[in-house]
């Protein structure tokens, strides 16, 4: 087990990767059939748009470039591998059923731009998921066009805005915690708002005092995650409620952590009057590499007016259609109606479930988080003892003794062949392991999870040199993350020798 590293197989060499290094004059994966048809003079038909030259383009055998995308593909890591226990993000499984569903001819192919007339199923496949929605969140109204969490935060503020500047009223600050997902504080920003925040209490809680000491006129609106983002849920969230509508703010939920209140309890319930869900996180649509994802937004009566356009709307004949005619509307958000193929996949895992069977994935996943709580309080310290749903957050405390932080064992988990957690989020949390192990795993993957927790813990006491220079099995170790976000290499260039150790 020590060093794990596997020999220098084939799939660790350095240039396995560069298909261009393979290119050999002559070598073809194709072989055309001789012509039945007249030759046809492909300058005359092109002109200066022919290209003759095609550059250093690869010439390989099929087998070659078989290899290639077989290879890169064993490179990557997936929730169809193993556990994908990333905090904050529900990498859950996402059930065959909802693509074979989503594939079928008439949904897969058809158009935005088809009639209404004959596009009635689709219609009212985003009726019934809103439905479900709506019953899910106990809210009022919904729109599906936001493609992601964030958007649906940027919509949910525009239409916060739309309803203070309604009332000639326009306020200029948000309330955000310090526990608050990174987007929170950028989406206010990017509507206009002053960011406050508020300081959360010794349970990762909001602190109620403060909120009433803080809020005014002013506030806009408090953004909020329910359970927050230590994974704690919001006791005090009725209080929370009221003490903002006593001053006309409005109560903004981030629904990212859905996962661990569907079927159990409603935000309409608790006042929340704004809130996004996210419908590849909770709702099993495939997420990570960018997208597509979709994040609806549900909302109170009072702030229907303002919905994005175009809302789709029951007519008497009992056919459904959309309705532009909003004249408060902030507008379109999203081109067509969102991302439909997330609508149809969403709707699939609502109905597969069924109401009881959503509650059981909900309870299911927190009862995961706590059986990983339990299985590591002795081995890693545990900043908040109050009750996690659906994610745990642990700190490197005991570790950074050694001179090992998270990250350090984030990568070494990844020898061990599962994902990292999430690393150094929450912000309040110095050092912060997140853990969301989500309803889909079996209890093997988690005690396979706690093992290798608990094995890392052992080796930073044994040899921690080890621990902080992981990952060694893999084919490149640690990556300047920085650089390969902001200054990405993503093709290859003859005679450079820096896509070598970058690719
Ligand atoms: C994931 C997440 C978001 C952002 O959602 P995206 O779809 O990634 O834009 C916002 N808030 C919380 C709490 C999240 O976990």
């Amino acid at each position: 087990m020590k060093h794990m590293t596997r020999k220098a197989t084939r799939h660790v060499n350095q240039n396995e990767g560069l298909i261009f290094e393979k290119s050999g004059s002559g070598k073809a994966a194709w072989k055309l059939a001789p012509l039945d048809v007249p030759e046809v003079d492909t300058q005359a038909l092109l002109g200066a748009a022919e290209r003759s030259d095609l550059g250093n383009m690869p010439e390989v055998s099929e087998i070659e470039i078989i290899r290639h995308f077989t290879r890169l593909s064993t490179w990557n890591y997936a929730i169809d591998l193993g556990m994908y226990p990333l905090g904050s993000c529900t990498m859950k499984y996402n059930p065959r059923v909802n693509e074979l569903v989503s594939r079928l001819d008439g949904i897969a192919n058809a158009h935005p731009y088809q009639p209404e007339k004959i596009s009635q199923g689709a219609l009212r496949i985003i009726k019934t998921l809103s439905d479900c929605l709506l019953e899910i969140t106990g809210m009022d109204a919904i729109t599906l066009q936001p493609a992601a969490g964030a958007h649906g935060e940027l919509t949910g503020l525009l239409l916060i805005r739309a309803y203070h500047d309604s009332k000639g009223a326009p306020r200029k600050k948000v309330l955000i915690p310090d526990s608050a997902h990174g987007t929170n504080p950028a989406t206010a920003a990017m509507v206009g708002y002053a960011v406050e925040n508020l300081k959360s209490n010794a349970n990762g809680m909001v602190d109620v005092a403060a909120l009433e000491a803080q809020m005014n006129e002013d506030v806009a609106a408090l953004m909020l995650t329910n359970p927050n983002t230590l994974g704690v849920f919001e006791q005090e969230i009725h209080k929370i409620a009221d003490i903002l509508h006593a001053k006309g703010g409005l109560l903004y939920m981030d629904g990212a952590n859905m996962n661990a209140l569907v079927g159990k309890v409603r935000p309409g319930d608790f006042g929340v009057d704004v809130m996004h869900l996210n419908l590849h996180k909770t709702f099993s649509t495939p997420h990570g590499g960018g997208g597509p994802g979709s994040g609806p937004v549900a909302i109170r009566k009072q702030l229907e007016p303002f919905l994005p356009r175009p809302m789709l709307i029951s007519k008497s004949d009992g056919t459904l259609a959309f309705d532009y005619d909003r004249p408060r509307s902030i507008g379109r958000v999203r081109s067509f109606y969102g991302n439909f193929g997330m609508f149809v996949r969403a709707l699939a895992y609502i109905l597969a479930n069924g109401p009881d069977g959503l509650r059981q994935t909900t309870e299911d996943a927190v009862l995961n988080a706590n059986y990983i709580r339990k299985g590591l309080e002795g081995t890693y310290d545990l900043p908040y003892s109050s009750a996690s749903m659906h994610e745990v957050v642990f700190s490197d405390k005991v570790q950074a003794k050694k001179g090992v932080r998270t990250m350090d064992i984030a990568k070494r988990l990844i020898d061990y062949g599962f994902h990292p957690y999430t690393t150094a989020f929450p912000l309040i949390v110095p050092g912060a392991l997140m853990i969301e192990p989500t309803e889909s795993e079996p209890k093997e993957e988690l005690d396979l999870f706690l093992e290798a927790m608990r094995s890392i813990a052992q080796e930073i006491e044994e040899d921690a040199e080890l621990v902080r220079t992981a990952p060694h099995s893999t084919r490149v170790s640690r990556l300047d993350e920085t650089a390969a976000a902001r200054k990405p290499v993503l093709r290859w260039k003859p005679n450079s020798e820096n896509h070598k150790s970058e690719v």
